[in-house]
């Protein structure tokens, strides 16, 4: 006959000590509105569905590539919001799941182009 251990509910919760908390993330206006999804549905359809960067049409797994709309010129260094010439189509994810691409690097071109102005704006190379 075994012994059943009982577990209590701590009674204590933890505190929340941080003493500045994270705004909420508020939805981008311009990214969600209709006219910004209008204009990257547009360029797919113009443009084709594939990565403007590195040219995937399909995941490894044979769905169609997942693009996101990205501001060329970012929005706050100045670029235009809704301009089809600054706007290219980017992967979302690296080859297939989340693997890296052939050059080594990782994550979908989005996010490589997005860290890539982020390093440029803060080291103004
Ligand atoms: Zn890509």
């Amino acid at each position: 006959m075994s012994k059943r251990l009982i577990v209590l509910k701590p009674r204590l919760t933890p505190m929340d000590v941080r003493t500045a908390r994270p705004a909420p993330k508020q939805p981008d206006a311009v990214l969600v509105s209709s006219a910004w999804q209008q204009l990257v549905e547009r360029a797919i359809q113009v443009r084709g569905r594939r990565c403007e960067r590195c040219g995937k049409t399909h995941e490894d797994d044979g769905a169609p590539v997942k693009l996101i709309g990205d501001h060329i010129h970012e929005r706050r260094d100045g670029g235009a919001e809704l301009d089809p010439a600054n706007v290219q189509l980017l992967c979302a994810r690296a080859g297939g799941d989340g693997r890296q691409h052939a050059d080594g690097a990782s994550g979908g071109c989005h996010a490589r182009k997005t860290s890539e102005a982020r390093r440029r704006r803060l080291g103004g190379l």
